[in-house]
């Protein structure tokens, strides 16, 4: 597949410049080459880069970035001592594993998996183990990632038995005609691959089961009358996925995300994780990866939009998804997490708290949870 690569970030084609030996072609050509030179010449965006004309953003451009998150959503600062801890060291684990496949100078693609695997297999997240349970008292797991070099992307919502689901999106974004499959028939994929099965009460934890249990008390989900946005029940009951975004050395970008989804979710529901520009978008500018309210996610196809503004917009990473958080969705929605072709990476979110954590070659390193920290 032949990605789509904006004017600005193509680099030349050595075979626009086939000879013509007719000489009137010559003569277009030099007209079209100059007036071509004297256009391009008052457009700034492709003005040669040099010290003076380039974005401060750019200036500092990275060798490698990585930006991951837990979920976001309503976190109480009253968290007891130890569970903080939970969260430090899953998120401190995770960022490890991603920043060393960077740093020896693995891919986006193999950071982003390795890092989404690490919190996947983490209890305390809400995707593989410790996925959240549906209103059926099982697991449904969604999942998706996209390479931003080729836009190529694998999706699958309604896992049951796959361990990792992040590592059974790269082997459909990689070896499927395909980019999305859905429940069966995304086990039937399953089937045809070596990714490691489990069954479907290994995502189960003690904890979940009795989230499930006091949103089925409350019955509680979000397409219920009874959700508001600012109730003060715990992050876990509502909210929880895990994503990740990188750029590698090469300057390659990629975005993954994966999830249990939402406590108590009627049959089938699909969040937006999963819907390729919805929760989990990546180009040759930036990588997104979401997390909140999976139906308003979707309808805003977020993390498209993100990087629709700064494509057309110009707007930076970090102006991209502040205008998506304040103007196109409301308070406790969603957080973003991304980073752009230069190694910026941004973490917003309009919700209390998002669990969180980056790392880039400029040696900076920060592991956060609220949203005022
Ligand atoms: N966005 C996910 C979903 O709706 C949940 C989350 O991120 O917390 O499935």
């Amino acid at each position: 597949m032949i990605p789509h690569i904006p004017a600005k970030y193509r680099a030349g084609n050595p075979h626009s410049h086939s000879k013509r030996s007719n000489w009137f072609s010559f003569v277009v050509i030099t007209l079209i080459v100059g007036g071509w030179l004297s256009i391009t010449a008052c457009n700034p965006e492709d003005v040669p880069l040099s010290e003076e004309n380039v974005p401060a953003t750019q200036l500092d451009q990275k060798e490698w970035a990585i930006a991951l998150h837990g979920g976001a959503g309503t976190i109480s600062p009253d968290m007891d001592e130890e569970r903080k801890q939970l969260y430090y060291d899953g998120l401190t684990d995770a960022l490890t594993i991603g920043q060393l496949v960077l740093e020896e100078g693995g891919t986006a693609v193999e950071a982003v998996v390795a890092t989404v695997q690490s919190l996947e297999n983490n209890p305390v997240f809400n995707a593989g183990r410790g996925s959240v349970f549906t209103r059926e008292g099982k697991h449904e797991l969604d999942a998706a990632i996209m390479d931003g070099r080729t836009m190529e992307a694998g999706a699958l919502t309604g896992l049951t038995t796959v361990r990792n689901p992040i590592i059974l999106a790269r082997k459909v974004m990689e070896s499927s005609p395909h980019i999305f499959f859905s429940g069966l028939g995304a086990e039937e994929f399953a089937d045809q691959t070596d990714v490691e099965r489990v069954e479907n009460d290994y995502f189960s934890t003690d904890e979940r089961r009795e989230q499930f249990q006091r949103a089925q008390d409350r019955s509680s989900t979000l397409i219920e009358p009874g959700w508001q946005r600012d109730n003060d029940l715990d992050l876990n009951l509502k909210y929880g996925t895990v994503g990740a975004v990188a750029r590698d050395r090469e300057g390659n970008l990629a975005a993954g995300t994966s999830t249990g989804g939402m406590t108590n979710k009627q049959f089938g529901r699909v969040g937006d994780v999963p819907i390729i520009g919805g929760g989990t978008f990546a180009n040759q500018m930036v990588a997104i990866s979401a997390t909140g309210w999976g139906e308003k996610i979707m309808q805003q196809v977020s993390a498209n939009t993100i990087a629709n503004l700064m494509e057309f917009g110009n707007h930076s990473l970090e102006d991209a998804m502040v205008i998506m958080l304040n103007e196109r969705l409301e308070p406790g929605d969603a957080g973003f997490i991304g980073v752009d072709q230069f190694g910026n990476i941004s973490m917003q979110m309009n919700t209390r708290g998002m669990y969180r954590a980056s790392a880039s070659s400029d040696g900076e390193r920060v592991i956060l949870i609220w949203e005022d920290e």
